[in-house]
């Protein structure tokens, strides 16, 4: 065997290696295949933006125009069953309890999309230095999101914590951290993704927002997702999941199904702040993330 050969060899197991032990370092010991590198996704393979129009002509967010129905793609849920149990949504509006396997007609209506924001920014100035809800009394920085603008994944959080607050940035703090090694283990890096909460200010004592705290906050996440398109958000816990996709629905129940929102598909999933609490859940998200990164590898071959 020549050198080169054995060289080869050597830096093919030392990636191994690190890989191995980063997904030892964020508790998973049962990985299954790795994404594929021929197969990756990238920002070229990414398909054409149906929600942005070419010319932007009002910087306005088109606030909820009220679907009566939608049909999901196959294989995806809508959050209605075939026998439903009906409850009270968290918007008000009669939630089905989801079987999880069936396809069928979307329960709840979620605003459509018409995405006339020529870019992020526009959509930040329009925040500016927001005083829209209580949330803007105790911040100290408005955490906008921060990602690629074209990223074929979204991550959807709650709301900035204490380093978020401090920093502006999305996630930094511990479960940011751990968020990072997430996105990692799907063989993407944070700078592929695009980060945002559902509320941009910090809520005192990093307590849940509360209902007129999100609807005050929603529209610019909406505003930022319909420019964004991604081809898939990960809601990561339940006020994101609950959130998006209007329900009441549980996240330890919707977690690991996919779900529809305006023709992308979402996988709500355990908030990495709760698996630093509960760390034998990594697992779960762990499951829920495969399927996240094998449905974009699918896409983009
Ligand atoms: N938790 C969130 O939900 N969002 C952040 O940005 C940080 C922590």
């Amino acid at each position: 065997m020549t050198n080169e050969i054995v060289d080869e060899m050597r830096s093919v197991v030392s990636e191994i290696k690190n890989q191995l032990k980063f997904y030892k370092d964020i508790g998973l010991d049962d990985i299954g295949s790795p994404l594929a590198s021929e197969s990756a996704p990238t920002a070229a393979s990414k398909p054409s933006i149906i929600l942005r129009p070419e010319q932007i002509e009002e910087p306005q967010f088109q606030s909820a125009r009220i679907v009566e129905a939608s049909v999901p793609a196959p294989g995806i849920s809508s959050g209605q069953p075939d026998s439903p149990g009906v409850s009270a949504g968290l918007f008000g509006e009669s939630v089905t309890e989801p079987s999880h396997k069936t396809v069928t007609r979307r329960a709840v209506s979620l605003p459509v999309l018409e995405s006339r924001d020529s870019s992020l920014e526009v959509i930040r100035d329009d925040i500016g230095n927001c005083t829209r809800c209580r949330l803007h009394e105790h911040r100290t920085t408005i955490v906008f999101g921060e990602g690629d603008p074209n990223a074929r994944l979204v991550f959807v959080g709650e709301g900035p914590g204490a380093e978020e607050d401090a920093s502006g940035r999305p996630f930094v703090g511990r479960a940011g951290q751990l968020l990072d090694k997430i996105i990692m283990a799907i063989g993407m890096k944070r700078q592929d993704v695009y980060i945002a909460n559902i509320v941009k200010c910090r809520p005192p004592g990093n307590r849940t927002p509360e209902r007129d705290e999100v609807d005050t906050c929603e529209p610019f996440l909406l505003r930022q997702l319909a420019f964004i398109h991604p081809e898939v958000i990960v809601a990561l816990g339940s006020p994101a999941f609950q959130c998006l996709l209007r329900t009441r629905e549980p996240i330890t129940k919707a977690r690991g199904h996919w779900r529809d929102w305006n023709g992308v598909r979402v996988m709500p999933t355990f908030h990495p702040a709760f698996l630093l609490r509960s760390p034998e859940k990594k697992r779960e998200v762990w499951e829920d993330m495969k399927m996240v990164r094998d449905y974009l590898n699918e896409k983009a071959e």
